[in-house]
């Protein structure tokens, strides 16, 4: 058989490796990346939740919307008995299933959650665009005060920042609410209907299911056409007009930079009000960093009775790390072992196998060697992994109960009781 990774997936592996066009960064790097972000929303008063990977498709087919791409085109459903499972394309629907279904508001008080973990969308795969990829992001349930926008897009910010990645552009707009978007809706497939027969197909066919959708269109001609055409931001009515200019007027209040955008509109069908997109010039044609808005019609499309009035966004670690890169920007190194052993003969191996178990014990990073290797090959190894410290054991060093402790940067050698060893190393680590 084949042993390939699945098409439009990657391994995230130890050490890093280029897969296509990208850099695939190694483990330690997702390890710290995810640490920080954890660290950045924890300081915005954010707390995690973790929903499966898989739901029912239903929810995703209610919640990401009927029309959009996602669920036309780009679901991984399966069927098992007479169950249709989907491994979610985005996790905001399951965020907002958990919170209904566990009656989380019932903790009193705004819910602040955060989440991070894969996504899956079959896409056509490219730079930055994957099949398995991950997403993290907010939600904030159960308010419609523009103080949670604003606080969202800070916080959204608060993360690029922390990774050097201030390289950003984010636009803004309002959407309005159901009504402001279904009178645009109206103008707009009036305004387009004599040009129909112009249009591509998919936009003709969006002209009569999600006519928002045209807006998003990459074709020339089509955006001749939607010069003229109604602008959203002259449908709104009077309540998503003042929520906008209070979240334009709080941002502007902590010197966070934006442009409006009219045309942002977002392929998710339950948006309303604020739409977020975070751009960034140096991640080519997937250039979007990360996006999101409110969503306060999500619960009833789900099925809930009761508004829940939210707002959220979704960054990509993918994305995250290609402009880490652009930007010369480094991902912190892995850890290195702290002490690596250089064990000389079977006694001495057996020795370092129990020292090494000590010192583990004590919560003092080890490395060994398992081959039974030559003394050259061991150090070699200790070199490969950075280990701080070479500790060398053979019969000499096991006849008076001391070892020889390397220290790997200056080369300096000095012997150690074997009943300090631990103490030692301990204390070196404590100091760091
Ligand atoms: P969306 O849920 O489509 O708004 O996506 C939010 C963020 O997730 C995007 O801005 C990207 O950073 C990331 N993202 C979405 N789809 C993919 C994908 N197929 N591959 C990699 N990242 C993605």
């Amino acid at each position: 058989m084949d042993l390939q990774h699945v098409k439009g997936t990657f391994d995230i592996l130890p050490d890093g490796y280029l897969q296509g066009d990208t850099t695939i960064f190694p483990a330690s790097n997702w390890t710290d990346a995810e640490a920080r972000i954890r660290g950045v929303l924890e300081r915005f008063n954010f707390e995690e939740i973790r929903t499966p990977i898989i739901e029912p498709v239903e929810l995703i087919a209610r919640g990401v919307g009927q029309t959009t791409d996602i669920v036309q085109k780009e679901m991984f459903a399966f069927r098992r008995g007479d169950d249709e499972y989907v491994l979610r394309p985005e996790v905001t629907a399951s965020v907002m299933r958990g919170y209904l279904e566990h009656h989380l508001d019932q903790r009193g008080g705004v819910q602040k959650l955060f989440y991070l973990g894969p996504c899956f969308r079959a896409e056509q795969p490219q730079k930055g665009r994957y099949r398995q990829f991950h997403q993290f992001g907010t939600e904030t349930l159960g308010t419609d005060d523009p103080s949670a926008d604003a606080e969202t897009i800070a916080a959204m910010l608060a993360i690029y920042a922390e990774f050097g990645v201030t390289n950003t552009t984010l636009r803004i707009n309002s959407l309005g609410d159901a009504d402001d978007r279904r009178r645009f809706r109206e103008a707009l497939r009036t305004f387009l209907k004599p040009y129909a027969e112009e249009l591509s197909d998919i936009s003709r066919q969006r002209l009569e299911t999600n006519p928002l959708r045209v807006l998003d269109t990459k074709n020339e001609r089509e955006q001749e056409i939607l010069r003229d055409a109604p602008r959203l931001p002259d449908f709104l009515g009077d309540q998503p007009r003042r929520h906008f200019d209070e979240v334009k007027s709080l941002l502007t209040d902590i010197g966070i930079e934006f442009e409006e955008d009219p045309d942002l509109v977002r392929g998710l069908d339950y948006y309303s009000r604020t739409a977020i997109e975070l751009e960034s010039p140096d991640l080519g044609a997937q250039s979007a960093l990360a996006g999101g808005g409110r969503y306060d019609g999500l619960a009833e499309a789900i099925g809930s009775a009761k508004r829940v009035p939210s707002v959220g966004f979704a960054g990509g670690m993918e994305r995250l790390f290609v402009a880490m890169s652009a930007t010369g920007v480094e991902p912190s190194p892995s850890a290195a072992p702290m002490a690596f052993f250089v064990a000389l003969g079977d006694p001495a191996r057996r020795a370092v196998f129990k020292l090494a178990a000590d010192l583990r014990g004590a919560e003092v990073a080890t490395g060994l060697d398992l081959r039974g290797r030559s003394f050259k090959a061991q150090m070699r190894e200790a070199n490969r992994q950075r280990a701080a410290f070479a500790i060398i054991v053979g019969d000499d060093e096991l006849q008076n109960s001391a070892v020889q402790v390397k220290t790997m940067a200056s080369g300096e050698q000095q012997a150690v009781a074997m009943d300090e060893l631990v103490d030692f190393l301990r204390n070196l680590s404590a100091q760091g």
